[in-house]
């Protein structure tokens, strides 16, 4: 921390002085004065919402350590790094240390000299661990990524379990837990098995006006997807998830060869090459990372301009999840999606298959059944999202079904159609072949199986094959047909597809919508010029090159000198003393000391020129 006058600071200094902002956001004010006070909190707030203060600045305020316990092992160097450029005296301790890097953490935190420690659960556990913890004063224990404690979420961990012993042990010790994670559900069990009961609850709007939803039909994947970059997002960095290994390298690969700079992440890797290419991805400008979604979780980078699914999340969560990690900074963003009735068969297979028990396949299955809602809706995303988290809101003018809305039809007749193929086919046949029958195709298959000779042959000609598709997709999604998997994928008609195939209910659907040629609209550049005149661009770039020398030397992400909100701000206000460069928002005392002077002439230097 750095020097304060003689009187302690209290929250509102230690925001301005060491983070260099001039004031909190949403909750966090509240929250840092319950956890400065002594109490607990349970802080539920989106991705990019600032959690991060929450702890940090009551660690700060009150006597020894913060301790930060987070699954995110790959990340805390970064985390520590960055709270260094602050001048705040942070540290971890994970697996990856020596025996002596560890001794070396440990002499440091029992003599005083750590605000911030940051552990891994696993070693959390450890007598030793617990030992160090016993002997020293702490400030606070901060539970980031809270939701991993919950045996049914996406993300869980089974030493997250055990962090009840915090409370057990250390009974006057505040702590914090904290996620991004939002349904009722999740939050029980986090305050249950954390035993929080008494905890403050602070669960923030989930909306992340900044992000642009977009979930596109499916027709060629990666063309779509490539498309989509190069006319929205050139030179921007973001990510792309696939869901399998196999998917992320072939699309890495397709990207490099379309002159995209892709790198690949997934849990095959090795963990050397995995962290070679996320910490490129945090530190060099505009790469795209491919990934599963073993990547992400405590990404922090603020310039993820885009998040790109070319397959369907298994839930609105981890949609919601993966999604948020675009635009933390506040700048606009996009969040794109590819989907198609292949990703409805293999979800849906996923869950049968797995082995797990029929109370757990019933959520999953409720779960997948949210997501495909949020693809066929045909009102706007952003209120199905939020009201999936139970926040009511109007239709929000920046997501895809409100911007151009979707043609709903009655496609009772096309539905009947389509169920009656399934049925006189017996029943036995896959999605292609149903497909052939009823456009009249006179495939191999059909002439084997004299399939011409139905009825229903050709009924639907009249129909392109796309319609066709979007068609049986959404009569899947909303369970009228169900696929067989241990039949070769056989379409067959639920209990559900009756009253329609009685014409005693009908149907309303999404017209196929054909992927249409995007227009250029937003690039890099039109967000740096956003608000700058020529000068205050030009001093943009060239701060951005100093940014990158800086960050090189340093050897931090480019994001940790200064985001790009607080160089825009910089390049407009031109400050040609260290006073007006102190007020603006993102640069702190210590920024202030380690770099004002460069900045400043930089400027100054320029000024000269022109
Ligand atoms: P979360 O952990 O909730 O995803 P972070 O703590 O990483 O979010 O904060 C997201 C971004 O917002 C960070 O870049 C952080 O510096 C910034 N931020 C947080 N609080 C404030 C604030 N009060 N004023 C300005 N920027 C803030
Ligand atoms: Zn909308």
């Amino acid at each position: 921390m750095p020097a304060v006058s003689h009187q302690a600071p209290d929250a509102l200094q230690i925001l301005q002085s060491v983070f260099g902002y001039p004031v909190f956001r949403g909750a966090q004010a509240e929250i840092v004065d319950v956890v400065a006070r002594g109490g607990d909190a349970l802080v539920l707030m989106p991705t990019g919402g600032g959690k991060s203060l929450c702890y940090q600045i009551p660690a700060l305020l009150r006597e020894g350590v913060g301790i930060v316990i987070s699954p995110l092992i790959a990340l805390m160097q970064d985390q520590v790094d960055a709270l260094a450029e602050l001048g705040v005296r942070a540290a971890f301790l994970n697996s990856s240390q020596t025996g002596d890097q560890a001794f070396a953490i440990e002499r440091k935190v029992r003599a005083g000299e750590i605000d911030l420690l940051y552990v891994a659960p696993e070693r959390l556990m450890t007598s030793r661990c617990l030992d160090l913890f016993g002997s020293i004063r702490i400030a606070l224990f901060a539970i980031d990524e809270a939701h991993c404690v919950s045996q049914w979420g996406h993300d869980f961990r089974p030493e997250y379990i055990k962090l009840s012993i915090l409370h057990e042990r250390f009974p006057d010790v505040p702590r914090i837990a904290l996620t991004a994670t939002a349904d009722a559900d999740t939050r029980r069990e986090i305050l249950q098995r954390l035993q929080l009961e008494e905890a403050r609850q602070f669960v923030s709007s989930f909306d992340r006006p900044n992000i642009r939803y977009q979930i596109v039909e499916k027709a060629n994947g990666r063309k779509q997807l490539l498309d989509f970059l190069q006319t929205e997002h050139a030179g921007d960095a973001g990510i792309v998830y696939c869901m399998s290994r196999k998917k992320v390298e072939e699309t890495a690969e397709f990207l490099n060869e379309n002159g995209i700079p892709a790198l690949a992440y997934h849990a095959g890797m090795d963990q050397r090459q995995r962290s070679t290419n996320q910490s490129r991805f945090l530190r060099e400008d505009g790469i795209v990372m491919v990934a599963t979604i073993a990547f992400g979780m405590g990404i922090d980078k603020p310039d993820v301009r885009f998040v790109a699914h070319l397959d369907m999340p298994k839930s609105i969560e981890g949609y919601y999840q993966e999604t948020g990690r675009a635009g933390r900074d506040g700048q606009s963003a996009n969040a794109w999606m590819a989907y198609g009735l292949q990703d409805v068969v293999q979800q849906r297979r996923m869950i049968d298959e797995s082995e797990a028990d029929d109370a757990y396949k019933r959520v999953q299955g409720h779960k997948l059944d949210a997501m495909l809602g949020l693809c066929e809706t045909l009102t706007c995303r952003r209120q199905r999202l939020l009201h999936y988290f139970g926040q009511a809101s109007d239709a929000c003018g920046n997501c895809d079904t409100c911007i151009s809305p979707p043609q709903q039809f009655d496609a009772t007749v096309p539905v009947q159609k389509l169920l009656s193929s399934i049925y006189r086919v017996e029943q036995r046949f896959g999605a292609g072949h149903v497909l052939d029958v009823l456009r009249g195709v006179e495939s191999e298959k059909v002439k084997q199986w004299r399939h011409e000779k139905l009825t229903v042959f050709g009924i639907g000609a009249d129909v392109a094959e796309a319609e066709w598709r979007a068609i049986l997709r959404q009569a899947i999604a909303m369970g009228l047909v169900s696929v067989d998997y241990e039949a070769y994928n056989a379409l067959k008609l639920t209990d559900a597809a009756r009253p329609v195939l009685r014409g005693e209910q009908s149907v309303q659907l999404r017209h196929y919508q054909k992927p249409v040629k995007q227009k250029r609209r937003s690039t890099k550049s039109d967000y740096a010029e956003s608000n700058l005149g020529k000068e205050g661009q030009d001093l943009f770039e060239r701060l951005r090159w100093w940014r990158v020398e800086t960050a090189r030397k340093h050897n931090v992400p480019a994001y940790v000198i200064f985001h790009d909100a607080t160089m825009r701000e910089i390049a407009r206000l031109r400050p040609t003393s260290l006073d007006q460069l102190r007020g603006v928002s993102g640069v702190g005392e210590r920024k202030l000391e380690t770099y004002g002077a460069e900045i400043v002439g930089l400027i100054a230097g320029m000024s000269g020129e022109g």
